[in-house]
């Protein structure tokens, strides 16, 4: 697929998650051609593996946040809205008109004129690398007995009774964490790099729990090291005495996706602030004609409906932005 240099019209938007689909619809019914570029094999990023009901969409109770992602791809095909997926972007130039991108996707090269770039690319789970200098946690891991997928917990629960484990970290998936094991019969130790980030009806739950000794909470406490034993896994903490559990949760936060894509020169002089690319209210970035939503662009507020709502008012800023140009030339 090679689009002309003159076509005005075609969006790309970078990231198939619900933000960049929720811009992709607002773009059509708008009278544009976007066209998702996901790097994945399906759309719907975060949602995919999120199995528990989300009851925070209006008019849509009940529905797992993996099911709300089909209900979305299947709104997006039903548009016939183009979608490169899973697709690579490779290449990415700033042309008079607006950028040239060069996308894999099917194992053909594809050419796209675009006139201007939404960049939804998410967010990731923050993986255990951050341990890996410490001593023992090679033999932890390998025995299977650390692992950082905001749900492994779940899978485990039933082997969780009468077992003592350790949750790292401070934020929301923490403390959910940490309350679904307790709740499954277990003793939590919940270690806090700093102190507890959660928001304050999950927070509040935990302190309840921290009160009635089911769970230890260890602030500012950082593990140095681990070994294991026939009692189970000792972990050597910076502050104290070492704690022995059976099984460890990391729960160490995310990052934004936005490295790869500010090694392209057409991205250069794109604002972040740790890694999460600045917007102004109607979502344009630093970068004349980039546009950044959902998650990439929203360290605090991140949920489906925020996503939705950035994608859609990215797609009516840009909208009114190119026909007030078009009709000044
Ligand atoms: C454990 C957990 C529980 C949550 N629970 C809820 C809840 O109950 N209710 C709620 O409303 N929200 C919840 N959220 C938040 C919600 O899932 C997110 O806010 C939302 O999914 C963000 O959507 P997004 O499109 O911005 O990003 P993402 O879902 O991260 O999508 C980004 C997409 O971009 C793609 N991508 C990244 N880089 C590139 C690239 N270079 N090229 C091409 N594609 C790329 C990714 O593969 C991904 O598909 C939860 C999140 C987590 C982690």
């Amino acid at each position: 697929m090679t689009v002309p240099a003159n076509n005005t019209l075609m969006i790309g938007i970078i990231g198939g998650g619900v933000a960049g689909m929720a811009c992709a619809l607002w773009l059509k019914r708008l009278g544009y051609t976007p066209v998702i570029i996901e790097q994945n094999a399906k759309l719907g990023g975060q949602l995919l593996n999120l199995h528990r009901p989300n009851h925070w969409v209006l008019g849509l109770p009940g529905h797992t946040s993996a099911e709300l992602a089909s209900i979305y791809a299947e709104h997006i095909r039903q548009e016939a809205i183009d979608t490169f997926c899973p697709a690579h972007l490779l290449e990415l130039d700033t042309t008079d008109t607006g950028f040239n991108a060069v996308v894999e996707h099917a194992d053909k090269r594809h050419v796209l004129a675009l006139r201007a770039i939404v960049i939804a690319s998410g967010v990731r789970i923050l993986g255990l690398e951050a341990f890996a200098a410490l001593p023992g946690y090679q033999t932890v891991l390998e025995a299977g007995l650390i692992s950082n997928f905001p749900f492994d917990h779940l899978t485990e629960q039933a082997n969780w009774a009468v077992k003592t484990v350790a949750v790292i970290g401070g934020g929301d998936n923490a403390h959910f964490t940490a309350k679904d094991l307790v709740l499954a019969g277990a003793h939590v130790h919940l270690l806090e790099r700093s102190t507890a980030k959660a928001r304050a009806t999950i927070r509040r739950e935990v302190l309840e729990l921290i009160a009635q000794g089911r769970i230890s909470e260890h602030p500012q406490t950082q593990v140095t090291a681990f070994q294991i034993h026939q009692d189970g896994i000792a972990l050597c903490l910076n502050n104290g005495e070492p704690i022995t559990v059976d099984r460890i949760f990391a729960r160490l936060g995310f990052a934004a996706n936005s490295e790869g894509l500010t090694a392209f020169a057409a991205f250069n002089g794109l604002i972040k602030k740790a890694g999460y690319i600045q917007t102004d209210a109607a979502q344009r970035t630093s970068v004349p004609w980039v546009y950044a939503i959902g998650d990439v662009a929203n360290a605090r507020h991140q949920s489906v409906v925020n996503a939705i709502a950035e994608g859609a008012v990215a797609a009516q800023d840009l909208s009114e932005r190119v026909q007030m140009n078009d009709s000044k030339s």
